[in-house]
């Protein structure tokens, strides 16, 4: 198990040696930030250039079949520094960070990022006080080609928080977002696993929940995002969010209307991420609720 000061040490570590991830995590001084509330969640907007790449990231199989795969270590940065977290899993950092801790877990070799790895929950236990979260491939990614997962610090998370509150680490099992007693912009399913056969159970459900299929039941690996955690009383959570769709349209309209989202697990977490000052200028509550409801499913469609 790792500690807060293994974590910081492995970060301070690599940004000694590598010029680029130094300065994309110096920049993050400077990266703005504000709060809009939408429904019962305050969801950020943090506006951060640094992250153009991802958000823009080109993942049809051609372009992916065309670039070399930035996760496999033969074609990573010869500065980038590996932490064997997990049999079969390296640990780096993230050189285009979205927070001051953002690490990137990636699978030794070179397969795709087909549903949520069973690891994903040693590797939470390795890193408590973290927030170990997947994006499926349609979900997210922007390297469906490589198996990985990211980590940041849990209280970076604003839906891991709500979370918390509504329901309590002593309801072990299985909750739904609409048995919270709040209005949220989508649907999430959150789970308490109880040390015992009861919480093996609970553990598949959250591990076979997939987003939404073509045949309208929720078991599409590739349209999820997970954050699986270990909360402060030492009990591992999870939350899973279903998905239906990869872009909000207005990621895909000209002029005015564009807008530069694409949302992954922090995004859906309640930290929306744009690379573009005018969309951190103009984005409203109502425009991200509508984005939500476009790549998620919203309570109404459940009734
Ligand atoms: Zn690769």
């Amino acid at each position: 198990m790792l500690s807060h000061d293994d974590i910081k040490d492995f970060i301070e570590s690599q940004l000694a040696v590598w010029d680029l991830a130094k300065r994309n995590y110096d920049a993050l001084a400077q990266v703005k930030r504000r709060n809009v509330v939408v429904d019962d969640i305050v969801v950020g907007i943090q506006w951060n250039p640094g992250r153009i790449g991802s958000t823009g990231a080109k993942i049809d199989v051609k372009s992916i079949s065309e670039r070399l795969c930035f996760l496999c270590r033969d074609n990573r940065p010869k500065e980038q520094l590996i932490f064997p977290i997990a049999m079969g899993w390296e640990m780096l950092v993230n050189p285009f960070p979205v927070f001051p801790v953002h690490l990137t877990i990636v699978s030794e070799t070179h397969r795709p990022q087909s549903s949520v790895p069973e690891d994903i929950v040693n590797i939470a236990t390795e890193l408590p006080g973290m927030a170990v979260f997947f994006n499926g491939a349609h979900a997210g990614a922007s390297a469906p080609d490589h198996m990985h997962m990211q980590a940041v610090l849990k209280e970076e998370i604003p839906l891991i928080a709500l979370t918390e509150r509504h329901h309590g680490n002593s309801d072990f099992g299985i909750k739904l977002s609409s048995q919270f007693g709040l209005k949220l912009p989508f649907f999430f399913i959150s789970g308490v696993v109880a040390p015992d056969e009861s919480g093996l159970k609970t553990l598949v459900t959250g591990l076979n929940t997939g987003g939404l299929s073509n045949n309208g039941e929720l078991n599409d690996p590739l349209l999820v995002n997970t954050f699986f955690w270990i909360d402060n009383s030492g009990l591992l959570r999870f939350i899973i969010i279903p998905r239906k769709a990869h872009r909000p349209s207005c990621y895909y309209l000209d002029g005015e209307k564009n807008r530069m989202v694409s949302p992954g697990s922090i995004d859906m977490g309640g930290i929306i991420i744009v690379p573009r000052e005018k969309d951190f200028e103009s984005l409203t509550s109502d425009e991200i609720r509508h984005i939500y409801s476009e790549v998620a499913i919203t309570h109404d469609s459940l009734i």
